[in-house]
């Protein structure tokens, strides 16, 4: 494997003289060879919970195979050890510090795409599915995924009820040993005349040979979402948390949110760690899949998640961010869909902005926008979509914004 490498990892140099400095002590995992523990602070592994029904005890944060490659042998050192979206890898780009360890210390999700299409005009395809699957292990060397998830998720609960595809696919690759159990990334899909995320994870815990589940959940959102996760620990079904990090990115380039932040109340608390820790001081909540970019961003994460209980700081911190994207920072709660006569997709929009201001993807951001059969410009400026909002946001004038950014 590669040699950290400080530039290509965004380490800054106090970063890299510090894992530089504390020499090859440590070593306690096999294989990982790259980063001391000491380097990072490290006292105590992350916690670990039960992944609901899968019964994987999973990390409290869960690592993804997007990672910056340097930042890699660090999280599995810190006990990260579950990674999401493990297609990605084939044998020869795998992670040396991942595949070194004994193949039951850690967990890899193959995540399975609508064929055809994108998430909302793809289709489900059995043949098509369970050959991707199949193909992916043997690309991989790793001789089967733990975690097969069907990504995007069902458009309906209708969908899910009628349409075997998924499911039969994964029982054919499970009967081949290649894939150990099944997980939802469901999304809202009001706008297709759909249902919400919650209301299929609801009802695929009762109906379905599904164990776990992945959607949005930040700060502030819809009660419903917290319902579905308290429920979701009675019927011992996993969830993650995505797309938490609402506005964090901004605010970290806004001045004048900066100047607020200085203030001594929010003191040792930034935003992205006290999200971390609320996200994670939620007892029914399994786990949270958070984009890492740098060693910076790592360390922090890692330290708030081994905390994960927050202080009178880090909630003052919360609020003072829900009060910055108040007007501002989209939700994605999809309210505002079906209200929309010219079917804009605009919680989709608005998802890609937050790729482009909240992580600074903005090459992302621009190719998803362009996908798009209809963008910020449709709008006719009806009003109709405004009431429903609970995040305050001018969504016509926000359109606008977002396609002058991305258009
Ligand atoms: S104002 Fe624009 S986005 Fe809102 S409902 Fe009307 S057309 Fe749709
Ligand atoms: S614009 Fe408002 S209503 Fe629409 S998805 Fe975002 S937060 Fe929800």
């Amino acid at each position: 494997m590669n040699k950290p490498n400080h530039k290509s990892a965004g380490l800054n140099r106090r970063d890299f003289i510090r894992v530089g400095a504390a020499g090859a002590t440590g070593m306690a995992l096999a294989g990982v060879g790259a980063l001391p523990a000491a380097a990072a602070g490290q006292t105590k592994l992350l916690p670990r919970r039960r992944y609901g029904r899968t019964g994987l005890q999973i990390s409290a944060l869960v690592g993804a195979s997007d990672w910056n490659p340097d930042v890699i042998p660090l999280a599995v050192q810190a006990g990260v050890n579950y990674w999401h979206k493990a297609q990605n890898w084939t044998a020869a780009t795998m992670p040396e510090a991942i595949k070194s360890q004994p193949r039951e210390a850690y967990y890899l999700e193959v995540v399975v795409d609508r064929v055809g299409g994108d998430n909302k005009t793809g289709h489900i395809d059995e043949e098509q599915h369970y050959q991707f699957v199949k193909q992916a292990v043997a690309r991989s060397g790793v001789g089967y995924y733990d975690v097969f998830k069907f990504h995007f998720g069902y458009h309906s609960i209708a969908e899910a009820r009628t349409n075997p595809g998924i499911v039969n696919a994964f029982n054919r690759l499970k009967k081949e040993g290649l894939v150990k159990h099944l997980c939802i990334s469901q999304h809202h899909y009001k706008e297709i005349n759909g249902d919400m995320a919650f209301d299929i994870v609801a009802y695929l815990m009762d109906h379905s040979p599904f164990e776990a589940a992945q959607f949005f959940h930040t700060y502030g959102d819809q009660k419903e979402i917290s319902d579905i996760i308290a429920l979701a620990k009675q019927k011992d079904f996993g969830t993650i948390a995505m797309k938490s990090m609402r506005g964090v990115g901004r605010a970290a380039t806004d001045v004048k949110f900066q100047s607020l932040l200085a203030d001594p109340r929010y003191k040792g608390s930034p935003p992205a760690t006290a999200m971390v820790k609320w996200l994670l001081s939620n007892p029914n909540l399994t786990a949270a899949v958070i984009a890492t970019k740098n060693f910076d961003q790592l360390q922090e994460n890692l330290a708030a998640a081994r905390a994960a209980t927050m202080s009178c700081h880090d909630r003052q911190a919360l609020d003072l961010l829900a009060a910055f994207n108040k007007g501002q920072t989209c939700l994605l709660c999809s309210a505002c869909v079906t209200r929309c006569p010219e079917e804009i997709a605009i919680a989709d929009i608005l998802r890609y902005e937050r790729y482009a201001l909240d992580y600074h993807e903005l090459s992302r951001a621009r190719a998803e926008y362009k996908t798009l059969t209809k963008n910020g410009t449709a709008c006719i400026a009806c009003g109709d979509c405004l009431p429903a909002c609970n995040a305050d946001i001018n969504i016509l004038a926000k359109l606008k914004e977002v396609h002058n950014l991305l258009g």
